[in-house]
């Protein structure tokens, strides 16, 4: 891709696991719009897995994913084997702080600097111009923009804005653990957040209150259970007590087995 860079051409760049859905060719899609040139990676990367995760079953699909990269006019798909990727002597990690504490850093400890290792070589290697992340994973794209910022990496990263079902399921590779009863109650996620926002707009703004509406909600779904319910500064993602300015309700709920997350700007 260097002979591209030189010729003048914007390299765009999208780091997923696979498994794509609509969610990741919208990222594909902006992304094409955006550059000259679209770079993916799929890599179920070992480093952000902890190890009573979902790391060996989670869910891949080689030949649908880089049709549906050729569809979204994809360039070039890095699918890299992991023994190749860390070799015996890796041994270095990239840790962001703070932003990767609480909310899934809480809930996932050394994810984020798994994440962010990942994402740091991988850059490196596709030395993108600007690079796309969903807003689904909201914390993820907070750390990669400290990432960014800390270490001046020349890149322009992108949030793209969460791709829903019709019902408001956000979209997630992970939705395939669901069965049927859980697809269904895997909807309490969005009307919990629904009921933060509602919160909001009838003038309570008592973070803890707010979320408490999020909790009576969940509680009313049988398989679902909360792993977190959170607000947050929506630029800092610093956790608020009072709602007085740009606001990001964050959470994330076990249905049955399956870990779900979501998040909307409630204020
Ligand atoms: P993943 O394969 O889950 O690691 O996701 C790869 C990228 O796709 C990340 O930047 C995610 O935030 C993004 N992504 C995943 N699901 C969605 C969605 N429903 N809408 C928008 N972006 C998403």
């Amino acid at each position: 891709m260097l002979a591209e860079r030189a010729r003048g051409q914007r390299i765009g760049f999208v780091p997923t696991m696979g498994f794509l859905h609509d969610g990741h060719t919208t990222l594909m899609k902006v992304a094409r719009e955006a550059c000259d040139l679209v770079a993916v990676s799929i890599f179920v990367n070992p480093k952000q897995f902890g190890p009573k995760e979902d790391l060996s079953r989670y869910p891949r699909d080689k030949e649908g994913d880089l049709r549906k990269c050729r569809d979204a006019g994809v360039s070039i798909v890095f699918m890299p084997e992991p023994e190749a990727f860390y070799p015996p002597l890796f041994e270095t990690m990239v840790s962001v702080a703070k932003t990767s504490q609480g909310f899934c850093g809480a809930a996932r400890p050394g994810h984020f600097d798994g994440v962010t290792t990942v994402v740091l070589k991988l850059f490196n290697l596709a030395q993108p111009h600007e690079a796309f992340f969903g807003e689904k994973d909201f914390q993820q794209l907070a750390v990669i923009r400290a990432m960014v910022r800390d270490l001046s990496l020349p890149i322009t990263v992108t949030g793209v804005p969460t791709v829903r079902e019709p019902d408001g399921l956000a979209l997630s590779s992970r939705n395939v653990y669901l069965s049927s009863e859980e697809r269904h109650d895997a909807l309490v996620l969005r009307r919990a957040l629904e009921a933060m926002k509602t919160g909001v707009e009838s003038g309570e703004r008592s973070a803890k209150a707010i979320t408490e509406l999020a909790r009576a909600e969940i509680a009313g779904v049988e398989r679902a259970r909360v792993d977190y319910v959170e607000v947050a500064d929506a630029l800092t993602l610093a956790q608020r007590e009072t709602i007085d300015g740009p606001t990001q309700a964050l959470l994330a709920v076990f249905i049955g087995r399956t870990r779900l997350i979501d998040n909307l700007r409630i204020l």
